[in-house]
């Protein structure tokens, strides 16, 4: 771990400041006249660049660009860096670190399509929106060769192969960022370094070829992002002893089903089923009666077919030969699609009232035929389970007939099970075929793409488990920088008593406490039948008011403390969201079903029961309460997530979306600085500002700042150099401390040397 040099701005002093606090400044360093540049806000929020031309006492004058002149309280001004630092590749090289000078860095980078920059050991990354030069095999050799040593992708995923030899422990990079952020495209680059180094035995190609099929099934049009993943990953990719790729393995977490059935205006479902539609053959067509994507109902919702750019008939073609490189047969793939095509026809599936108590049946129409002939099953078990439900009831079993809703209901429930139930399938597929033979003795880098931290102007069960997500690898990065940073004190031989830093347990506590947390509590109502959006709320309200991460609101919402921001719930729709029911009787059509797919879909659905169901699957109860629970299932994913990272080196790479347009060339101060927060960048310089940032080795520090020496010491040690411009300088014994090769400073204490050094 190289030198983190000349970090700091002004004031050294603990207490931290918050998260919205930019003044980290020292308004008497303008007194003293040590600050040449600043910053200021305009009222429209940005922040511009301004030399001083006078301090007198509160009051500065500063010159702005474009000749204009500006007189400001001088506490409102934060300090600039001299212009030498512009563009630093690692902000730990500023000497004032404030929000604008990160803000300032991270865009003179960007406009030269130097996209990443360090952070300490967090690589941030934002997003070009157009393709950059920095990729391809010219660049892998030379960051291969180390030639290039220019904050990067690839530096990351070498560092990690290296560590994982050197050190023999398993690596995993740790992706992060909002939607639209580049997480899933940052995700490919680390893999086809990997693939570059490690390749030879072919495998890196299937691993590769994932990449496309999973994006077709799991991502979708968003408001957000063309491409948006709307599951979480972690490819676990491993190598052998000789440092080749060996094998891979991937997991998913909590894939949006609702999206299948249901999607906003200008949104689509997912990409797969556009492409089915334009690029299936006619013989394909036929077979699965399969017609445009206008056609269907559950396509036609939002008013949007095509993204511009994409060819989905083309995507259709890639992502079947895909299919054929990760060994996904012939005959399978056409399965695949059959339950696609029953998918869609399901949703054009009508009802027709039959009583006049409004109860429905399915019409027997084309849609339903055709359902029944792709998933082969009997068309009046489809009616039946499309129009009634077998109740349990004092161990009688009573047939329920359903309305319209709870059919429309029935109907979505059975669509949003098979689609899931087939993207787990393919999963399951894919790691087959990329399984890791028997001798499982090499090491592994893992890499994770998952959702960032959502806050939007309503927030509904899935910002609930993102969030809840986001926390729990929040903690895994709060406490890994600072036990790395504790690591090198206590390597050093420094004094080192344990600085806090601000943990976010108290938020994670509030989420998994048993048994009043908000997952327990969430669940404890999920099944009781009369539990309701608002019992839920009310419940929370009562059990968890005096939780300092928890508000309750008005009506059906409440608002929990994130790390990252506050962030207000509405509970509509959230036990329905949790429960996910499907009836026993849709698991009975599907393995009633002739087809294998339907089958298989049945008894995984099974399997993952957390108690079997015993008996005859039509006698048995009606709501199928032995399943997990979705956030009990997704809680226990993520402890599992976390203990898999947890013996890992973790590298963290955090994306930065520049502008909502998606769009090149354009950096909004506001959004990026609101993700810099969000997403724990300046989180990593709070922990930073707690202990001894700034290092310098003696050797260094004598060489760099020696000739400011009064008295001529020049012949002696290192060491005593180092002591003697600490002594000339009066820099206070603690703000600094001398370790066996490296001197530790606080933040803010090299910035005098260095502005003195620039001035002699
Ligand atoms: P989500 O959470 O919605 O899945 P994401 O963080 O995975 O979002 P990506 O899909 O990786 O975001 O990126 C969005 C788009 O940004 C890409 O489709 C691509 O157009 C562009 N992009 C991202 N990273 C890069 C890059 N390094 N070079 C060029 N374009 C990029
Ligand atoms: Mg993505």
């Amino acid at each position: 771990n190289g030198e983190r040099s000349s970090i700091g701005d002004e004031d050294p002093i603990v207490p931290l400041p918050q998260s919205n606090d930019h003044r980290w400044n020292d308004t008497n360093a303008y007194a003293r006249k040590k600050v040449l540049q600043s910053w200021v806000q305009l009222p429209n929020g940005n922040w511009e660049l301004g030399k001083i031309l006078k301090t007198s006492g509160e009051e500065s004058v500063l010159a702005l660009p474009e000749g204009k002149v500006l007189k400001v309280k001088t506490e409102t001004l934060v300090p600039a860096n001299p212009d030498i630092l512009d563009g630093v590749d690692d902000l730990m090289q500023l000497s004032y670190l404030n929000e604008p000078a990160v803000l300032y860095n991270l865009e003179y980078r960007y406009n030269q399509d130097m996209i990443y920059t360090k952070a300490g050991p967090v690589l941030v990354a934002v997003n070009p929106f157009k393709e950059v030069p920095l990729y391809g095999n010219r660049n892998i050799e030379a960051y291969r060769k180390r030639s290039n040593d220019s904050p990067h992708v690839y530096a990351i995923a070498d560092t990690a192969i290296r560590e994982m030899i050197r050190d023999e422990v398993n690596q995993s990079i740790i992706i992060s960022g909002e939607s639209g952020a580049g997480k899933t495209e940052t995700a490919k680059i680390a893999m086809q370094y990997l693939a570059a180094l490690g390749g030879g035995s072919g495998i890196e190609y299937e691993i590769l070829k994932t990449n496309p099929i999973l994006e077709a099934f799991g991502n979708a049009k968003t408001l957000r992002n063309d491409n948006s993943s709307r599951f979480g990953k972690l490819i676990e990719i491993h190598f052998s002893e000789t440092g080749k790729i060996s094998g891979a393995k991937i997991q998913t977490f909590l894939l949006e089903k609702s999206r299948v059935v249901q999607c906003a205006e200008g949104e689509r479902s997912y990409h797969i089923f556009y492409q089915l539609c334009a690029g299936a053959s006619p013989k394909l067509r036929e077979k699965l009666n399969l017609t445009s994507a206008k056609e269907y109902r559950y396509l036609k919702q939002s008013n949007c077919y095509s993204i511009n750019g994409v060819d989905d008939a083309e995507r259709f073609h890639a992502v079947k030969e895909a299919l054929d490189i990760v060994h996904v047969s012939k005959e399978d793939q056409e399965s695949v699609f059959a339950m696609l095509a029953a998918v869609l026809w399901l949703g054009n599936v009508s009802f027709a009232i039959i009583d006049n108590e409004n109860h429905v049946e399915p019409e027997p129409d084309e849609s339903l035929t055709t359902v029944a002939k792709l998933i082969g099953c009997n068309i009046n078990e489809l009616k039946l389970a499309l129009s009634k439900r077998n109740m349990r009831v004092n161990n009688d079993t009573i047939v329920q007939k359903l309305t319209l809703s709870q059919a429309i209901d029935a109907r979505d429930a059975l669509a949003k099970s098979i689609y899931a139930s087939l993207f787990d399938w393919l999963v399951e597929q894919i790691n087959k075929s990329l399984a890791v033979g028997k001798r499982r003795t090499g090491r592994s880098i893992s890499i994770l793409d998952i959702y960032g931290f959502e806050s939007f102007d309503r927030n509904s069960f899935e910002q609930f488990c993102i969030n809840y997500a986001n926390e729990r690898l929040q903690q895994h990065f709060n406490r890994h920088l600072f036990k790395l940073e504790q690591e090198e004190y206590i390597q050093d031989g420094i004094d080192w008593t344990r600085v806090d830093f601000e943990d976010n347990q108290d938020c994670l506590s509030l989420f998994e406490k048993k048994p009043l947390g908000l997952l327990s509590l969430l669940d404890e109502e999920s099944t009781f039948p009369n539990g309701t959006d608002l019992t839920l709320a009310n419940k929370l309200k009562e059990h968890l008011n005096d939780n300092s991460c928890f508000r309750g609101d008005r009506g059906k919402a409440f608002t929990v403390a994130h790390y990252a921001g506050e962030v207000t719930y509405e509970t509509t729709g959230f036990l329905e969201k949790n429960r996910d029911l499907l009836h026993s009787d849709s698991i009975q059509l599907l393995s009633s079903c002739s087809c294998y797919l339907p089958q298989a879909f049945a008894s995984s659905m099974l399997i993952h029961s957390e108690k079997p169901v015993v008996g005859p699957l039509h006698k048995a109860g009606g709501a199928d309460s032995q399943r997990l629970s979705v956030a009990t299932k997704f809680k226990g994913q993520l402890f599992q997530l976390m203990q898999r990272l947890g013996n890992t080196t973790p590298h963290f790479i955090r994306c930065i979306k520049p502008n909502n347009v998606q769009s090149p060339r354009l950096y909004e101060q506001g959004l990026v600085l609101q993700q810099l927060r969000c997403c724990g960048v300046l989180e990593v310089v709070r922990i930073s500002r707690s202990g001894f940032p700034t290092r310098m080795s003696h050797h260094k520090f004598a060489r760099r700042y020696g000739f400011l020496l009064l008295e001529n010491i020049a012949a002696k040690d290192p060491l005593s150099v180092s002591v003697a411009i600490l002594h000339q300088f009066n820099i206070l014994p603690e703000m600094y401390q001398v370790g066996y090769t490296k001197l530790f400073f606080r933040t803010g204490q090299i910035g005098v040397l260095e502005d003195t050094r620039n001035r002699t």
